[in-house]
């Protein structure tokens, strides 16, 4: 079969499933109609699964005729709590939510790399798992996908996100960084409180956090190489209730990212350290929660990178191995990468004519052509992997 073909002819199929999805918007874990239509579709095409108990996760698998290793494919299903802008005719119907990341994109594309894979059944040399998986956009499911069992068995991963800062017609699979590790912490910072016009009776937690704040930053520009990337943000500070009362008590609410795992414990290290010690300084107690909340950065190996340019050449030639700097944003599926070895690819999502609205913003959309590329890229990676892997 070609593959190329075969996509194109089911684009149609995959269009009217995107705007489905697009139009029906389920923030994460909520996935509820989404996860029902992809059995749906799962049936119809006489693909077997099942759902995680309590979940909204799909596992579904497609059993090559002859023997051989087992190869999982994940699409995302979850959308954000973001009201859409954008005047598409298949806009949300969902106040407050929205499409806003291109999981509709990828759960349209990754059905119709199923259909595909089904299709060849007979030639596959082992078998292709899928994961439909839920709560993306909230650090994912790997957690209950791996203790439900959904991973016995499997021996490696690939992964997409459409990318709308990468021109349509273009994949990047790049060696090395893809996604930023994340981890989220609270810094919690204690004075004493008093009348204002009296500093001296009391401990100004507020002053304090504000260096602290400020402190942080010399991580990044102090404490790291100049080629290591990371960074360190304070989103919001809570402090204080009136102009005249010297706050006691400043909550600081931040994230870190990185991509070097190196660097994981290190931060931890040298966020405490500063904080704590600028705390000391201004007379403050200061507490540190990490949320373990974050995930792993994505490194894709270079044996991952060249199979994936490989399919990609093999399918829409050379000049569609693109090229584009890592994102900064986590994404769950460093864990599956992590566990299984896998390779995670960018399928280009922008419009070359436009200007295309970043990932979470309002007025996001994807190009669709970008449908096509994602199934086929799917299809033929896990054909490769197999047939690279066959017993
Ligand atoms: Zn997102
Ligand atoms: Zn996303």
């Amino acid at each position: 079969m070609n593959i190329r073909e075969r996509t194109e002819q089911l684009f149609p199929y995959m269009q009217a499933l995107r705007r489905e999805f697009h139009r029906n918007p389920e923030v994460s874990f909520k996935e509820f109609r989404t996860s029902r239509r992809v059995q749906e579709e799962l049936e119809k095409m006489g693909v077997p699964f099942y759902v995680i108990p309590e979940t909204t996760n799909v596992v579904a698998e497609i059993r090559g005729s002859r023997p051989g290793k087992t190869i999982l494919l994940r699409a995302d299903m979850d959308a954000l709590p973001v009201q859409e802008m954008t005047d598409l005719p298949f806009k949300s119907e969902v106040d407050g939510a929205m499409h806003a990341c291109g999981h509709d994109g990828h759960t349209a594309a990754l059905l119709g790399a199923a259909k595909i894979l089904k299709e060849m059944q007979d030639e596959l040399p082992g078998n292709v798992r899928l994961l439909f998986e839920s709560g993306e956009e909230f650090r994912g499911s790997f957690e209950v996908v791996e203790a439900s069992g959904a991973l016995d068995g499997v021996d490696h991963c690939f992964g997409i996100h459409i990318l709308s800062t990468l021109p349509v017609g273009k994949i990047s699979v790049e060696e090395g960084p893809r996604m930023a590790g994340t981890e989220l912490f609270t810094l919690k910072v204690t004075g004493k409180g008093a009348h204002a016009s009296a500093p001296e009776a009391g401990i100004d937690a507020l002053v304090c956090s504000a260096s602290i704040i400020m402190n942080l930053q010399t991580i990044v520009s102090r404490e790291l190489a100049p080629m290591d990337t990371g960074l360190v943000t304070i989103g919001k500070m809570t402090a204080g209730q009136r102009f005249n009362i010297i706050p006691e008590e400043a909550i600081l609410e931040g994230n870190l990212r990185y991509y070097d795992p190196r660097l994981e414990l290190g931060y931890k290290d040298m966020i405490e350290r500063i904080a704590f010690n600028t705390a000391a300084a201004f007379r403050c107690k200061c507490e540190m929660t990490l949320f373990g909340a974050g995930t792993p950065a994505i490194i894709n190996s270079a044996d991952a990178a060249r199979r994936g340019q490989a399919a990609v050449t093999e399918l829409f030639g050379a000049d569609a191995v693109g090229t584009v700097p890592p994102w900064m944003a986590g994404e769950d599926f460093a864990f599956y990468i992590n566990k299984l070895t896998g390779c995670f690819a960018f399928v280009g999502g922008g419009f070359p004519d436009r200007e295309n609205p970043a990932h979470h913003n309002n007025r996001f959309d994807i190009h669709e052509d970008s449908l096509m590329m994602s199934a086929a890229l799917h299809a033929q990676y896990a054909l490769d992997w197999l047939t690279e892997n066959a017993q």
